[in-house]
């Protein structure tokens, strides 16, 4: 409950939404699965895969984590978006077929999910284009959709993403609900409090992450930031990991914390290419906020 719900005196604050959401729904939510297995460690250093305890950890996501969360997906009927790298699509083909034929979209996540900002602008253009071809061939179908790792992009990112066709990037903070880049790249923005990798990362060395949660406490924070995002009219997106989010009680949590949402009510359940589709056709349905002019200075 709300404080403000707790004082029946205070008056609530519902600002007019940030976006006018298809069929009269008052939010988006985004569920994103960002599948990087072993590139967890490998991105980091390559001498790391003979690490047997570790690696079998990040590979418990692509191996147990994924056909868990499918079966949650569809018996909660929800589509999602699973950011693939491409060396984790190559290594686990099956599971690329499986996400595919369950109706859930495939979107870029590099290719040993390298960090864009050690890269230069070629370097960055032959892994975009090799994970291109690798999810294109594996999955059936070309993607649209790009989630930068560690959701860092470079200044030259939205152009290289447009060059090669892409419709969307999924990488950036700046807003809470779908912009346009200046080059017309739609950005559905994250942010890091609706990261599961802040609560539940752990391992001893590499030192990752500081104490696993409790899972009370992960649905509170995030059921309060999407109740408030469904005031506000915005597009929550929520980022979990399969290696995390893939152990039973946070499959329960995610379970909970979709039906809390749904029983809400009007809250749009989209993958990452419907809602840059719906923005591309609807370029108005956003709403620009603007500081209000002083009163002496109208006019
Ligand atoms: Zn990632």
């Amino acid at each position: 409950m709300r404080l403000s719900e707790a004082i029946p005196s205070l008056a609530r604050y519902l600002p007019p939404p940030r976006f006018q959401w298809p069929d009269g729904q008052r939010c988006a939510v985004m569920l994103c699965f960002d599948v990087d297995g072993e590139t967890t460690a490998l991105a980091e250093n390559l001498a790391l895969a003979n690490r047997r305890t570790l690696m079998s950890q990040c590979s418990y996501g692509p191996r147990i984590g994924v056909p868990r969360l499918l079966g949650l997906l569809k018996h909660l009927d929800v589509p999602a978006t699973f950011f693939v790298p491409g060396y984790i699509a190559e290594q686990h083909p099956q599971m690329v077929k499986a996400i595919v034929a369950a109706g859930h979209e495939i979107g870029l996540h590099g290719y040993l999910h390298e960090k864009l900002a050690y890269l230069n602008e070629t370097q960055e253009e032959e892994i975009l284009l090799r994970s291109l071809e690798i999810i294109t061939r594996l999955a059936g179908t070309r993607p649209v959709g790009f989630r930068a790792p560690w959701f860092e992009i470079n200044p030259w990112t939205p152009a290289l993403l447009t060059k090669h066709d892409l419709a969307y990037c999924a990488s950036e903070m700046g807003d809470d609900v779908p912009y346009f880049h200046s080059n017309g790249l739609v950005e559905i923005p994250g942010q890091w409090l609706l990261e599961d990798w802040e609560q539940f990362a752990f391992n001893a060395d590499p030192a990752w992450g500081v104490i696993p949660e409790n899972c009370e406490k992960v649905f509170d924070l995030w059921w309060r930031e999407f109740s408030a995002m469904h005031d506000y009219g915005c597009c929550c997106v929520l980022t979990l990991h399969p290696w995390l989010s893939g152990r039973p009680s946070r499959v329960q949590l995610l379970e909970d914390l979709v039906n809390a949402m749904r029983a809400k009510g009007k809250v749009w359940f989209a993958r990452g290419h419907e809602i840059a589709d719906y923005f591309h056709k609807h370029p108005s349905a956003r709403r620009e906020l603007v500081f209000a002019q002083p009163a002496n200075q109208i006019g």
